[in-house]
Formats: C-alpha cells, structure tokens, sequence
C-alpha cells in the first residue's frame, strides 16, 4: 500500500461554481482563470470538466497552446500577456488574446507585428500599481494601438485592488470611467470577489477566479454561503496513534503539552505535501469526519492531531485536511493565509484522485 495521502478534485464543483458566476453576472462573458496550472487542480482536467465555459484567461503560454491543442475553441486570454516579440506569432498562430500592459509590449507591436492581428486587452492602472498604464497615458495608449494594426480587437481591462475589501471598487472605477470617457470599446474589470459583491464592474466579460474552485474571495463571507462548492479535498488517513501523558510534548520544538493523558493522531500529511507551516496549534482537521485540531508543529511529513474528540479512531481512521466538510478558507484563515495560496501549494508528490 502507498502512503495513504491524495487530493480529490471533484469534478461537478467547477459547473458547480461556474453556473454561480453566471447567475451573478447574468450580462457578462465569463473567463475561467486557470492560471498555476488552475490554482492546483490541473488545467487540463479543469477544462475538460468546464466545456461550457465562455473561455479561459491564464498566464502560461504553454497553458494556453495545450488548451488550443485540445480543442477548446473559445477565448483564451493572456493575463500578462507576451514578454517578447517571439511570442507573438505563437499568439496569431492559435488565437490566443493577451494583455498590453506597458510601453515595452506597445512598441513590440509596432516594431515586429505579429503576422496576424491578435486580440488585445489594454490595461489600465487604476490603483493596484502592478501592471497597466497610468489612467493618463491609457488613452494615447490606445491610439498607438488602434494605429499599428496589430490589434484584432481592443478591450478596456483592469483589475482591482480592494474590491474583497470594505474600500470596495468605487475609487477604482472611477479613475477607469475617468481615463476611458468617451470610448466606447468592451471592457473586462471584475475579478471574483467583484463578480460576487460589485455589479457595476460586471460590463462584458469578467474573471472569474477563485470562485471557480469553490473558495471565497472575502475574509468575512463563507464559500458555503455563497453557494460555492469545494472542487479540492485533501484527505489522508491517520498513520500512527499515541497515548500519552500530561505533560509530555509533541513533535519539533516542543510547541503542545498535553494538559492531561491523551492520545495524538499522526496524519501522513506535512508541509512537502502543500500543508502550511505556519499552522499553529489548533488548526482545524476533520478525522472520521469529526472536526479537531492539530497538536504540534507540523513538519515535512506529518501533522499531529488531537484525538480527544475521536476516541475511536485508530490507525487508517481517514482525514480530510480541507475540502468537503472542513472549508480551506479556515484553514488557510488559521495559517496566517488565503485559500489560493494552499491550493497553489498542492505539492507534485501527493495524487489526485478525480470525483464525479
Ligand atoms: C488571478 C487574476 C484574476 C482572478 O482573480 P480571483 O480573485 O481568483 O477571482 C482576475 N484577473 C487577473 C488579472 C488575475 O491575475
């Protein structure tokens, strides 16, 4: 037998999630963004199981000619688009649409057109100061773009800082409809969280993100409560069982004492399998499907558990890490991080098992 530790991916969860999406933003095209090899559950198995998506967004080039190559017909989008000239005629080859983010991607354009005008989506900066144009440089921008013939098509992109947060978008949107006023071209704006908590962001196509794989975007609103469904659960199953005595510690650095005589659970699970580190004592972890917590520092192949909640549970007894039943946003919550990053985290070595 192998180490009993897999991630399952349950396929329905990306309709699931997706048909969510679109009854938010009823008007809009919807991009799933499969970026990091789909936030961790595999781009072409996401893609296979969302044939009705309205096209996908992502940051790989090697990502997006696999989806063309396996058929998929639809809009593919470059997030960061191209980082030099040579790519361009792998993007007129095979359709795939990228952003234009800066001068440097202009002035390719103009210097080495691609043999075929590409589908473009100019980006505007409108807060998060990573990537786009300034508001004021959007709309000369846009000129050298329509003037070098290079563009199939223009959309209007930007992507918002705050819109999870209490900030919202409305600073935002209001340097974007500033910089863009008078200009009548499709825009893209909203990310997950704008898609679930902000309307007016919606315009003709949207981003959907983390909601896809049934995550919350927000730190105080649940996946569940959004009618989101988890695609991923992590599950393994106990290795090892101990009783031990008050006072006695467990696991690197000694960081849990038993207050009293108890039995620990030893997981086969650690942080070479995608687990934070950084989760403290008392992370939740569902073993036999009721919920405990870890005891002791989580280390490169195991966590350690408190089985006082479980006292039936013995050696083989299953465990879920996150996913169904147990959300990854409170573990991630407890760990100091977000959802997306865990799931990115899924680390090569574990397998993934897929669910209908
Ligand atoms: C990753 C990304 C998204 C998706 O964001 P979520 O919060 O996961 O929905 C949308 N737009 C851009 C530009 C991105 O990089």
């Amino acid at each position: 037998m192998s180490r009993p530790i897999h991630a399952e991916i349950r396929l329905a969860a990306f309709g699931r999630n997706y048909a969510v999406a679109k009854r938010a933003a009823p008007g809009s095209r919807v991009l799933a963004v499969v970026k990091a090899n789909a936030y961790g559950h595999g781009i072409a198995r996401v893609a296979r199981a969302l044939p009705q998506a309205d096209g996908f967004a992502t940051l790989e080039l090697d990502g997006a000619v696999r989806l063309r190559e396996q058929g998929f017909a639809k809009e593919i989008l470059l997030l960061e688009g191209f980082f030099e000239a040579g790519e361009l005629p792998v993007l007129a080859h095979h359709r795939i649409a990228t952003s234009v983010h800066c001068e440097e991607q202009l002035r390719m354009l103009e210097v080495n057109p691609p043999p075929a005008p590409v589908d473009c989506y100019l980006k505007i900066n409108t807060g998060m100061n990573r990537l786009g144009f300034m508001p004021e440089a959007a709309i000369p921008a846009l000129e050298r773009l329509q003037a070098c013939g290079a563009a199939r098509s223009i959309t209007l992109m930007t992507h918002f800082a705050t819109a999870d947060g209490p900030e919202g978008v409305h600073e935002a949107m209001n340097r974007f409809e500033a910089a863009t006023r008078g200009v009548s071209l499709p825009r893209s704006l909203a990310n997950s969280a704008a898609i679930l908590a902000h309307p007016r962001t919606h315009a003709e196509t949207v981003r959907l993100g983390i909601a896809l794989y049934g995550a919350t975007p927000f730190a105080d609103r649940s996946a569940e409560s959004l009618g989101l469904a988890p695609a991923m659960t992590l599950r393994s199953r106990l290795i090892s069982v101990q009783d031990i005595g008050p006072g006695e510690h467990v696991g690197y650095g000694a960081t849990f004492f038993a207050p009293h005589a108890m039995r620990i659970g030893v997981v086969a699970c650690g942080y070479a399998d995608g687990y934070p580190r950084h989760a403290p004592n008392g992370t939740p972890v569902l073993v036999d499907g009721v919920r405990t917590v870890t005891a002791g520092r989580v280390s490169m192949d195991m966590i350690t558990v408190d089985l006082t909640p479980v006292p039936a549970a013995r050696i083989g007894s299953p465990v879920v890490l996150w996913g169904e039943g147990l959300p990854i946003d409170e573990v991630a919550a407890h760990a100091g991080t977000v959802g997306y990053e865990l799931m990115c985290a899924l680390a090569p070595r574990v397998p993934v098992v897929e669910v209908a």
